[in-house]
């Protein structure tokens, strides 16, 4: 939005937005027109300009730099708002995708306690008479634990990764 470079001569050189400095290098100063057509519409100008007027230097209204100032900020709220939407875009997706992998881990989960639970059975009907009661209850609690402690083990590893 600012330039320094006085050497160009070019009529069509403008400046986008509020201008900060001239394209001399000068700061700008707001005057007030005197012509009848805008009559005390402020604009900018250098110092220098003021001085030499046969040089080309920055002219700017100050309304029409207001207005181009707003329409830039106008293009950035819609670019954040589209940045925006695409962000929510990809996070739904990748949420979707990832609670779809949890249930599918759980669906999992379900599946092996039930394999696991059936080879339970017959681990204690095939011991019921080997064991001692007390024992086979202690070999019941270890079997749960290990199962349970691997199933989760194997959940939080379905979640985590990937
Ligand atoms: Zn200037």
């Amino acid at each position: 939005m600012s330039s320094s470079s006085s050497s160009s001569r070019s009529q069509t050189r403008t400046t986008v937005g509020i201008p900060s400095t001239c394209w001399c290098g000068a700061n700008l100063t707001t005057f007030g027109a005197q012509t009848k057509d805008n009559l005390y519409r402020r604009f900018y100008r250098c110092e220098i300009s003021v001085k030499r007027q046969s040089e080309h230097h920055l002219f700017k209204w100050i309304d029409e730099a207001i207005i181009d100032e707003i329409s830039i900020v106008d293009t950035k709220i819609s670019q954040l708002q589209a940045d925006f939407q695409s962000f929510k875009r990809t996070t739904t997706l990748r949420l979707q995708e990832r609670g779809k992998k949890i249930d599918e881990s759980f669906l999992e989960m379900k599946r092996i306690f039930h394999d696991q639970t059936i080879l339970l059975d017959e681990l204690m009907n095939k011991s019921t008479l080997v064991l001692e009661a007390k024992s086979q209850s202690l070999l019941l609690n270890i079997v749960a634990a290990a199962i349970v402690l691997g199933t989760m083990a194997w959940l939080y590893e379905k979640i985590t990764v990937g």
